[in-house]
Parts: C-alpha cells; structure tokens; sequence
C-alpha cells in the first residue's frame, strides 16, 4: 500500500486537544495505553483525527469481527433504525427472535438452545450465573486465575487476570473458588499434562474443601483471552466435561472472547467438540454494537419462571440487527478467513520468532493469536517492559495492537482481514521489535 500510515508526531494537534477535553470529563480509570483517536474506520484499516492511518489489529479488543462499518452490518443497523430504536423485552419482534433462532442453530450444545439478551459480556457471564444457581440450587462455583469474565460484582468475582482489577473492590460476590488455568508454556504443576493435573487438582478440592454437591458450575474460557491467550492442552475441556457430569455440576464456557468465528471455528469449544450447558457471548457478535448472548440448553433456560431475570435493554432491535448481520457474514465466508488467513499469519509469526530469541511463543488458534514475549536470558521470564514498548511502538509505526497475560502481545484483527494485510502488519511489527528491542519504549 502506497499511503505513508503516518503523517504527524503522535499525538497530533487534535488528536491531543481532544485528550486534554476527554481527560475534564471522562473517568481515568479506563487502561488506554497510547493515544489512539479514532476519527473513522473501514475495515481493518482506522484513520485518526490527525489523519494518520492505522491497521487496527485490536479491533475493539475482538469486537469489530466484521471489519470497520462494514456495509452489511451498517445496512442492518440503518434498516433496524428507521422503523423503531427500542421497544423494551416486555414486547416481541423480528430482530430479537431472529437472533435466538440464529443462536440456537449455531449453539454446540448439541441439543436445543435457548437465550437471554443483554449489551455485554458481564451482564451475560452475571446471567449465566444466576441461571446456574436457579436450576442448581447450588451456590458455589468454581473459576480459573488468569480467568476475565467481567467487572461487575458477580463476574469480578470470577475475574483474576490481573490484580488491578479487583483492588479495591472487595468483597465480590461469595462462593468463588479459582483453580490454576492449565498453561503449557508455563507450568505449574510436575509432570507433562498440565491439563490433567489440573482436573486432579480439582478432585482434590472436591475432596477436602469444596464439597462438588455444593457447586453449581464450572466457568471457563475455553481459551484464556485476557489471561494471555492461553490454548489449554488438549482433553482438558473433555476432561472438565466428565467432571462436570459425575457430579452433576454445570460447565459455563465464557466464549465473550473466542466466540463467533474469533479461532475459525464458530466457538473454541468446537476446536475439541466439547459441548457445554451454558455459553456467553458478546464482543465480536454486533461488530462493534453493544450486544451480548447467554446462551443455555433449552431444559436448564425454560425452568426461569417469567420474572426471573430480565432487562430493559436486552432484544433492542438495532443491536439484534448488527448481531443477525454479523452471524450472517460469518457463516458465509469470514470464518473460513479467520482459519486460512490466521494460519498463514500464525506461520510469519512463527518465521519471525525464528529471528528473534525474545519471541519465546506463538500461540493460538484463528484470529485469536498470542506473541509471547519474554527476557532473553531466560527464555521463560516474561519480558513485560519489553511488550509495553512493542504495543507503544507499534502504534507509533501505524498499527493498533494490544497486550493481555504477563507478556503478550495479542492479535485479533478483523475476521476479514486480508494475507496482504497481515504481512503489512508483519513488516511493521518487525520494524516495532527492532526499535523497542533498541531501547525506544515510547
Ligand atoms: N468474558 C471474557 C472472556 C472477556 O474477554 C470479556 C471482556 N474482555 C468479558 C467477559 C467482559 O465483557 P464486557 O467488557 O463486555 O463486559
């Protein structure tokens, strides 16, 4: 591509006139980590208010799946918005039934599937709970550290990736035990099966402190998004299936992240064809509009009395439209990209890891890949200073990334992105390694 990404020292003029406003009137506790101001988008490609243009490898953090305002979903949300902006969930319409009927076709529970609507993935991770107690009548539960599932007291509960998160804020909500995330790369138990010892773990807890006849269910990520994009071994999600079923325990599986075509597959549990009872949603499912889904199997969904849990917001039909738009082009082809298109982007990671001693791991599955980087001296130790500077040049060089875990720098581009794109952003993740490896951090 010809054009220069950019054109001004970052942050331009506007760009930091429009911070200086921002920082009288908006709360500072949003983590914004270099100051990107968005004027306008398309596709993969976001331009700022200074004009500088940027390959976004963030996407909203996994949420704009479809591309910056592509014309689909923006048709979508026009046509949904001409005829009415809301009507409360105390009322029926096309979009919202649309979306439960698209969600139940494409639900891997392997039996039918009903929804609850919300705007978030907290609020649906905070539903997923309230039904798992409900058709339980159990109250504990178990979560994972490094788990993120939201920062609303019932999913803050749950949510252990980092500790700002939850300072502070204490007492969450009761009942939470978190186990160890089985993380091959970084192992905490002996032996080679990290997902074996943690299943062996959990039996253990069953024994001597958590009684299983106590604990409604089981939440996790099927791959640890926040937490540093960690792909858990294989049989590990089988293995907390059969867990789950000796003792009657539900098995949540927080796909806010991974879900909707994210790892080329529709959801991630299907990269191992474990079904769970319960599955949240949200992110990448409205293509940027706030939409979020729990979805559950029809037997455990229609015990909720009418009542039982409900909202103001959720069913509103120009979030539905984006989300009935959004499944609608991930099925017809951007799911098949995100498995082409992420393996050939996963192997010039792995060709540049070759190259550089401080790329201790490429990790991931579709369009949900982890660079982790780490001290050279030993190849292990996360390098955080290091991927601080890599996201901040990056940024400098034109492209938008993000980090999550310890040490890693995360891509998860648009679920259309193009080969030429991520090769683009190769070259410019190369020239961003040399710089801060040369000690340019900022
Ligand atoms: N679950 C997972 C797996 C997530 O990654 C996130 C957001 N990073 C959430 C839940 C919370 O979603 P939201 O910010 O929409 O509340």
């Amino acid at each position: 591509m010809s054009e220069p990404h950019i054109r001004t020292e970052l942050p331009g003029p506007n760009a930091r006139a429009l911070i200086a406003r921002d920082a009288e009137v908006i709360s500072p506790s949003y983590p914004r980590d270099y100051p990107f101001v968005m004027s306008h988008g398309r596709g993969t490609e976001v331009w700022d208010v200074d004009g500088n243009r940027f390959l976004d490898f963030a996407a909203g953090i996994a949420v704009c799946s479809t591309g910056h305002a592509h014309p689909q979903v923006v048709a979508a949300v026009q046509g949904a918005a001409e005829k009415f902006l809301h009507i409360s969930s105390d009322y029926w319409h096309e979009q919202m039934t649309g979306l439960g009927e698209r969600l139940a076709r494409i639900a891997p529970m392997g039996e039918p599937a009903m929804s609850f609507l919300c705007q978030s993935g907290t609020e649906a991770v905070e539903a997923a709970i309230k039904l798992a107690r409900y058709v339980t009548g159990r109250s504990r539960f178990i979560g994972f550290l490094g788990g993120f599932h939201g920062r609303t007291m019932g999913s803050l509960a749950f949510t252990s990736s980092k500790y700002t998160q939850q300072k502070g804020f204490f007492a969450t909500m009761p009942g939470v035990v978190h186990v160890p995330y089985p993380d091959p790369y970084r192992p905490l138990f002996a032996g080679d099966n990290q997902g074996v010892a943690v299943l062996d773990y959990i039996r253990m807890l069953f024994e001597r402190s958590v009684p299983a006849s106590e604990v409604a269910a089981i939440l996790v990520e099927p791959i640890q998004g926040e937490g540093g994009y960690v792909v858990p071994p294989d049989g590990f999600l089988a293995g907390l299936r059969a867990l789950c079923d000796e003792h009657g325990i539900l098995l949540i599986f927080d796909e806010v992240q991974s879900g909707i075509g994210r790892t080329g597959r529709m959801f991630a549990s299907q990269h191992w064809g474990v079904a769970p009872d319960i599955m949240t949603l949200a992110k990448g499912m409205g293509s940027g509009l706030p939409v979020g889904a729990m979805v559950a199997k029809k037997r455990l969904m229609s015990q909720w009395k009418r009542g039982a849990h409900g909202n103001t917001y959720g069913g509103n039909p120009i979030t539905c439209a984006a989300a009935n738009a959004t499944i609608d082009l991930v099925e017809a082809g951007m799911l098949g990209n995100a498995a082409t298109v992420g393996a050939h982007f996963v192997n010039r990671l792995v060709d540049l890891a070759n190259n550089y001693p401080c790329i201790g791991e490429v990790r991931g599955k579709g369009l949900m890949i982890g660079m982790e980087l780490v001290e050279a001296d030993d190849e292990r130790t996360p390098a955080r200073a290091l991927c601080d500077a890599v996201v901040t040049r990056a940024f400098h060089n034109g492209l938008l990334l993000l980090s999550c875990g310890a040490s890693t720098v995360r891509f998860m581009p648009p679920l259309n992105v193009s080969r030429d794109e991520v090769d683009e952003a190769i070259a410019l993740l190369r020239i961003s390694l040399d710089e801060a490896l040369a000690g340019r951090g900022s």
